[in-house]
């Protein structure tokens, strides 16, 4: 067998040495929208057409009755907890990896969030630990489809269903995944999406409650619970508010730019669905690497793409394997969010509150170090790739022989030859 090609960090040439491909995300469609939104002389929701706009389109793409757009993901995940009744004295099931927009409407609503384990190739929810955690107290499930990967949403919601939970789909990086055939944020409740200036589609900040009910008084009261209780409908405007809500409204700004944005949405999945699998066709035969697993069923729409190392198999480091890549002139970073969300200090202290440990139990066990095993060693392993709708085709070749040269370099005993001569 040939020895393995010398790495960039050991003095080798580079596999990739021209940038990525870039792109505009905003053009003319975005401009013209805009420029409309302003010359209504309002930029409220109520008063304008821009924010209607967008959530038809929003509502034609999901084959949906009803949604609610926001000021941001997490405020739509907040707005579908607060309509769910989810309150003091509630536990809220959810992963432990995942945005901290997750987690903020739960605690703001004084319930406790539990955290269940992942999977660890999918990253998503294992619905046995969902389970296995499911208390009296349990109010609701937040489902997180991560990095554009459908969640096991059959069995979650067979589980929600036998213990009479509320179903809410955290979609913010999930746009147009599906499971089964049957889009993502329509299985649930509610689904909620984000469209801050990193997700798939951009309005700058804001977001979309999915309402999966034709109960209009569900809707109304989505509706209100964005916009400070006032009940503004058509011929029945009421500021009699009955119930306390944030002021979490879009405006028609952003909704301008969003209806625009919702037009490239289909093309923009479409893209990073392929170069996804691409990328794991690529690399799916690596020893001591195990490439982004998607369940079957499921079509996945890549936020990012995030492999892990078996370290053992490779005999190096997962940070080692990250920076030779980016020697490589890859652009890989090693992991995700630092830790599992429970090890956050504010878990670990229990502050959400200044001033006060409340809502967290004062002998609360739930929050340790091996809480979730596979969580921590998903985020102990993982190498994340960026994804790009603007990435080339060369782009995604460079990347796969990358990581197969880092791969082979390590699994061979060439590689660690030179690495005890370094060492000597
Ligand atoms: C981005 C994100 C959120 C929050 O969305 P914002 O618009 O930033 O508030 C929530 N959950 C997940 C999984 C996210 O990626």
């Amino acid at each position: 067998m040939h020895s393995p090609e010398r790495l960039a960090i050991a003095g080798g040439s580079p596999v990739k040495t021209t940038p990525y491909g870039t792109g505009k995300r905003f053009g003319i469609e975005e401009v013209r929208e805009l420029v409309e939104a302003l010359e209504q002389n309002t930029l409220f929701y109520f008063a304008g057409d821009k924010v209607r706009k967008f959530l038809a389109r929003f509502n034609e793409l999901y084959g949906a009755k009803y949604s609610v757009a926001t000021s941001s993901g997490t405020a739509a995940i907040h707005v579908a907890l607060g309509v769910s009744g989810v309150s003091v004295g509630d536990e809220v099931i959810t992963s432990p990896i995942t945005d901290q927009g997750t987690i903020i409407g739960i605690l703001y609503q004084n319930a406790v969030p539990v955290f269940a384990d992942v999977d660890p190739h999918t990253y998503n929810l294992d619905p046995q630990s969902v389970e296995d955690r499911i208390t009296p107290r349990t109010k609701a499930i937040v489902a997180v489809h991560l990095a554009g990967n459908p969640c096991l949403m059959d069995q979650l919601m067979e589980i929600a269903e036998r213990h009479e939970l509320v179903v809410i789909e955290d979609c913010a990086q999930s746009y147009l995944t599906r499971y089964q055939g049957r889009l993502a944020g329509t299985w649930g409740d509610f689904g909620c999406f984000s469209t801050n200036d990193f997700k798939h589609i951009s309005t700058g900040d804001g977001g979309v409650v999915l309402v999966n009910s034709d109960d209009e008084d569900r809707y109304r009261a989505t509706f209100a619970f964005v916009d400070k209780n006032y009940q503004r409908f058509p011929g029945a405007v009421s500021r009699d508010a009955e119930f306390l809500a944030p002021n979490y409204r879009m405006t028609e700004l952003q909704g301008a730019v969003g209806a625009a944005q919702l037009l490239k949405l289909p093309e923009i999945c479409q893209t990073r669905h392929d170069y996804g699998d691409r990328l794991t066709e690529g690399i799916c035969d690596l020893p001591g690497v195990a490439p982004h697993a998607i369940p079957a069923g499921g079509w996945c729409s890549y936020w990012f793409y995030m492999f892990r190392i078996d370290e053992g198999v490779l005999g190096c480091t997962r940070d080692e394997f990250a920076t030779a890549l980016k020697a490589e002139g890859i652009n890989a970073q090693a992991g995700y969010i630092a830790q599992p969300v429970y090890l956050q200090p504010m878990f670990q202290r229990r502050t959400a509150y200044r001033g006060t440990s409340f809502p967290f139990a004062p002998d609360e066990t739930r929050y340790r170090q091996g809480s979730c095993p596979n969580a921590e060693v998903v985020l102990r392993t993982a190498i994340r790739l960026p994804v790009s709708e603007f990435h080339t085709d060369s782009d995604i070749t460079e990347t796969i022989t990358a990581i197969r040269k880092v791969a082979h370099w390590y699994s061979s005993q060439g590689a660690a030859t030179v690495r005890q001569k370094g060492n000597a």
